[in-house]
């Protein structure tokens, strides 16, 4: 029995720490985003994921957590989705 990715357990408990909630806007959580994207490079380790919602996770896509809130300033729109960690 070999798997890739993060144990069970890390997952359990980034979701516990977080009361199953989005990092990026309080909702309720339904899986770990990585901050820095798989496609950009971004380890799929614990330091690396955080719980997120499906739209902010939609939104977010392949940008990373500061290429996503600059966005949105250089924007000025919130289309994207609140950010709750960039207040
Ligand atoms: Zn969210």
């Amino acid at each position: 029995m070999s798997r890739k990715g993060p144990a069970l357990s890390v997952r359990a408990t980034i979701l516990t720490v977080w009361d199953h909630r989005c990092a990026y806007c309080g909702g309720v959580a339904d899986h770990l985003d990585h901050v820095v994207p798989r496609a950009q490079g971004g380890p799929h380790r614990g330091e690396n994921r955080l719980p997120a919602c499906s739209a902010c996770g939609q939104a977010k896509a392949d940008r990373t957590l500061a290429q996503w809130i600059a966005d949105i300033a250089a924007t000025g729109s919130i289309k994207d989705r609140p950010v709750r960690l960039a207040s």
